[in-house]
């Protein structure tokens, strides 16, 4: 975790939140409502949908609200650049990162740059560019801290220890077709792949979830959060979304942080970490109402998006940009109809087999990997 901040925290403070429209947006901003007194926002950015953003600005009334992807009379700022406004904006002091993908970066590097905390949810972020993100937030003074449930949970399991880690075992729900057999999974429909057994999220995370994908992601971020190499970090199979992580120390102990699943209190952490709010719209825990927590392995065999990601983070430098890139354009032509589910590893994996790797020597060199993958899945699309 990147930490730094010498200067006194403005009360309220100014909150910039990238992808409002989304879920993850969507919930900040249902957060954010609820700590008036401790938050206030200062600036809005969305993708495209302008009739939800509309209203938000209407509730909202920032300083400065931008649509990237909005068309030019949308009436408001668009293109990329808005994610930068907003980001760098002087009255913010938090940047909630809620844009699904790599279109998050360059908003990331720039915040941490200019000192500002980011409380990250765009996980592709860190998978791309890990290294490079957390020197612009040595460089710049800005701090990291996730919003991904997982990382929250090693970073309340971590705050106030200093103990060492010896592991950390990230859970996973296994998705929708956690019990299903192989052949099955590979015919699955984008409904299918849609309905999350515990999670309600955006379409792109929802399908990562169900060839777990996301768990890779996820192992990556931790590697750059926690400074903690891939031999450290383990998944488990935890159906009930209960458990979010477990941190094991030297001597063995075992700390773990648990949850009814909502996205709402990791938000709420990585807003106040380390510090708490009391926040009475959290739903509170009752361990009967949990029910048993039961625990099984991955099928690696069946999910063979995981084995690719993590030989994509442990190879490193540009390899984990291209794992991404191309999860993304194929997880896009899943979505639109263009290639089987089972086609998605089978996309990622010839890919990461045709790149080069190499060091990430800076973002440039970064943007061109990832654009490079894109080009190479989309000829895999069309091919396969
Ligand atoms: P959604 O698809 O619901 O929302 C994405 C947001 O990003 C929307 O506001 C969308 O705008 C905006 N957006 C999309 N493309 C662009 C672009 N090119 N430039 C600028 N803004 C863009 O995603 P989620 O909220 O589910 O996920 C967001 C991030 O958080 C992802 O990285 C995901 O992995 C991560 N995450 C999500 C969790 C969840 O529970 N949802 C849990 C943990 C992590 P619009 O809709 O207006 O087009």
């Amino acid at each position: 975790m990147t930490a730094s901040g010498s200067r006194p925290p403005r009360v309220p403070q100014g909150v910039a939140v990238l992808g409002s429209t989304g879920s993850i947006g969507q919930s900040t901003l249902a957060v954010l409502r609820r700590q008036s007194q401790h938050f206030r926002v200062v600036a809005l950015t969305a993708g495209r949908n302008l009739e939800r953003f509309a209203a938000q600005v209407a509730e909202w009334e920032p300083a400065y609200a931008g649509l990237a992807g909005g068309a030019a009379d949308a009436g408001y700022p668009v293109g990329p650049d808005v994610l930068l406004q907003a980001a760098t904006h002087p009255d913010v002091d938090v940047v909630v990162n809620a844009v699904v993908g790599a279109a998050g970066l360059d908003a990331t590097v720039a915040a941490l740059r200019a000192g500002k905390r980011v409380a990250l949810a765009n996980k592709e972020t860190l998978v791309m560019a890990g290294d490079l993100v957390t020197q612009a937030a040595c460089a710049g003074g800005g701090q990291l801290v996730p919003v991904d449930s997982e990382h929250s949970a090693v970073l309340q399991c971590l705050t106030g220890r200093d103990a060492g880690v010896s592991r950390l075992v990230l859970t996973c729900s296994g998705g929708p077709f956690r019990e299903w057999p192989a052949e099955r999974v590979r015919g699955a429909t984008v409904d299918q792949a849609l309905r999350h057994p515990t999670w309600r999220m955006g379409s792109k995370i929802t399908v990562d979830c169900a060839t777990l994908a996301n768990k890779a992601l996820e192992l990556i971020e931790a590697h750059h959060l926690f400074g903690l190499p891939y031999g450290a970090l383990d998944v488990v199979v935890h159906p009930q979304s209960i458990i979010h992580a477990f941190v094991e120390f030297p001597d063995g102990s075992v700390i773990a942080q648990l949850g009814f699943p909502s996205m709402e209190l990791p938000i709420l952490y990585a807003l106040t970490h380390p510090a708490r709010l009391p926040d009475a719209g959290v739903r509170r825990f009752d361990p009967v109402a949990a029910g048993p927590l039961t625990f099984e392995p991955v099928r690696t065999d069946v999910f063979r998006a995981l084995g690719a990601g993590i030989a994509a983070g442990r190879a490193g430098g540009i390899s984990p940009a291209v794992f991404n890139a191309a999860n993304e354009v194929a997880v896009a032509a899943f979505l639109g109809g263009q290639v089987p589910f089972g086609r998605i590893s089978e996309i990622i994996e010839r890919t990461l087999d045709d790149h080069t790797p190499g060091p990430a020597a800076g973002l440039p060199v970064v943007r061109e990997a990832d654009r490079w993958a894109r080009g190479r899945a989309a000829d895999y699309v069309s091919r396969l």
